[in-house]
């Protein structure tokens, strides 16, 4: 006989591992389906050089409030950020060098030209619709960047900071860049250290373990959804095997660039269908290198298209060597399984340095994921984002990519599947 749920949520990464645990916790049945042979999605603790090392989202912060209160719920903490060193930074053709406070003062008054409007922008970054965010919405990070009239060598400057968080100038939005600097007081600097400075301790599957841990849901790992229908009085989850899981309500947590494979009935709204067609354009890449030996700390910086790594920081000592994380722009641009190709790249800053190993997965092939964290296109933030959180019927969408706050992180993510999982628990409660 067909197993009746009271709630499938699809997609385990997580925004829908929270809306599982927290709709198991007030009784109800969940069944929670997940593509994978693991849960976390785009946040991914896995091996590497005889150690673990974190594939994906890494960083979280004590100023974010969904995944700070998760961590406090399980007694899980944030490990000490790695010391900066020398700062190497691409500009005009040329690497030049110096402290961490040296390179702010270069930097620093640029960046703050970039997001000069945040507050005045967005002064309610919780509510977007307070503000008037038209002017922001048809401007992309390119436009913003070529209205500063920078010479070549600030523009270069400036391109090297907001590099690691850029895929395409052209086809990322500004509004969300000012929205990330809005909540963090129009601070740049305050964003960058919120969002990637402090590791979760003991790896972001401890958080996730714990959550899960405590969640009374029914767990299917490497169960891909194919569709989702609706027809008014409950809700069929079909599986790529052809399975059929009832259930009255629908968590649907997927990364967005992977919604346009799951036909979802009735069709959604025309906006949120062309925001699903669209994709969200990040397809950058993290790559991790083994550097022999204790070498000093480094971190470092070049222009989108100039260089393949778009920023590096020496991260941990391990064995006696050193791990370099870095940050490319464009995927495409560099392989990460190619040491020689990263040893190359790496020399540009430190020359004579030596990578004996990489490590890294390719999050824009991933079929589960076709790219790394969302950052929209112009128009999309205030408009069809906010739509796609609203209810589908008795589907409810989440996600990262669709958080209010925190959007395209891990604590945007925790936002959404706690907001739909208290959304569906009252839907479930009136219906009863
Ligand atoms: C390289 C990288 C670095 C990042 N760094 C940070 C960081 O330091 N800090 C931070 O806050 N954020 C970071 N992020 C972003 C953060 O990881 C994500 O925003 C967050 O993890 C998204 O969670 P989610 O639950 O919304 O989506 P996901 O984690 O993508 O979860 C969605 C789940 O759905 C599953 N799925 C997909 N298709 C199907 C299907 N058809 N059927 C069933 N299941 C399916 C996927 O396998 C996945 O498990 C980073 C991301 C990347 C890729």
């Amino acid at each position: 006989m067909l197993t009746l749920y009271d709630v499938a949520v699809i997609g385990g990464g997580f925004a829908g591992v929270v809306a599982a645990r927290d709709l198991s916790a007030e009784g109800y049945a969940v069944v929670l389906c997940e593509a994978r042979d693991r849960i976390g999605g785009r946040t991914y603790t896995g091996k590497a050089f005889g150690r673990s090392v974190e594939f994906g989202g890494t960083y979280a912060h004590w100023t974010q409030p969904y995944v700070w209160r998760e961590l406090q719920r399980y007694g899980i903490g944030l490990s000490t950020p790695p010391e900066t060193g020398t700062v190497h930074w691409l500009a005009d053709g040329l690497v030049h060098s110096g402290t961490p406070a040296e390179y702010a003062g270069i930097g620093g008054p640029l960046v703050a030209r970039y997001m000069a409007d945040a507050r005045a922008r967005i002064p309610q970054p919780f509510d977007l619709t307070t503000a008037d965010t038209s002017a922001i919405e048809k401007e992309t990070l390119g436009d913003r960047l070529d209205a500063l009239h920078l010479c070549a060598h600030d523009r270069d400057v400036l391109d090297g900071m907001l590099a690691p968080l850029v895929h395409s100038y052209s086809e990322q939005g500004l509004a969300q860049f000012l929205l990330w600097a809005a909540t963090t007081f129009g601070d740049w600097g305050a964003f960058l250290e919120t969002a990637g400075t402090w590791p979760v301790e003991g790896g972001t599957k401890r958080l996730l373990d714990a959550i899960t841990g405590e969640s009374k849901a029914e767990l299917r790992l490497s169960t891909p959804v194919t569709a989702i229908e609706d027809d008014g009085t409950g809700v069929t989850v079909t599986t790529r095997e052809n399975e059929h899981i009832a259930a009255r309500h629908a968590v649907v947590a997927l990364p967005l660039n992977t919604l346009s494979d799951v036909t979802i009935t009735p069709p959604v709204a025309p906006p949120v269908r062309t925001l699903i067609d669209q994709k969200h354009p990040m397809r950058t890449s993290k790559i991790w290198a083994r550097v022999r030996g204790e070498i000093a700390p480094f971190a470092a910086g070049a222009p989108i298209g100039k260089h393949p790594v778009n920023a590096a920081r020496t991260e941990y000592r391990h064995d006696g060597d050193t791990l370099v994380v870095c940050f490319c722009s464009d995927a495409s641009a560099i392989d990460g399984g190619d040491r020689e190709a990263v040893q190359r790249a790496l020399r540009t800053f430190v020359p004579g340095i030596e990578v004996v190993d990489t490590a890294c997965h390719d999050w824009v092939s991933d079929e589960f994921a076709q790219g790394t964290w969302a950052h929209h296109r112009p128009g999309n933030l205030t408009r069809a984002v906010p739509l796609m959180r609203e209810p589908h019927g008795r589907i409810r969408f989440a996600g990262g990519d669709i958080a209010a706050i925190a959007v395209g992180g891990i604590d945007g993510a925790i936002e959404t599947g706690a907001e739909a999982a208290r959304a569906i628990a009252r839907a479930l409660a009136a219906e009863d």
